[in-house]
């Protein structure tokens, strides 16, 4: 596959936080999307809604990071700095 058919490139143009941001906004729309078929077809949907939930969180975090500088866990959406789980290695 050459470059140009690429629709995607992950790695060369994210450039701000918001940018990222809006990707997981739709990788979150997609499980989303996803979860619903799964319903529609009788078939659990918790392990997709889990996944669209982390995408959530992580756009999220980085929009609080680009707020106010400070990097935040996807897990508790606290500054790092704070995170129990990343000062000492545990969950919280
Ligand atoms: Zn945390």
């Amino acid at each position: 596959m050459s470059g140009e058919q690429m629709t995607e490139d992950w790695t060369a143009t994210v450039s701000t936080c918001e940018e990222a941001a809006r990707r997981w906004d739709g990788q979150a729309l997609e499980l989303r999307d996803w979860a619903a078929y799964q319903r529609s077809r009788g078939a659990s949907a918790s392990a997709t809604e889990a996944k669209a939930a982390l995408a959530e969180a992580a756009a999220e975090s980085l929009r609080l990071e680009d707020r106010t500088g400070t990097a935040h866990c996807v897990c508790c959406l606290k500054p790092v700095t704070v995170c129990r789980k990343y000062a000492t290695g545990e969950e919280q």
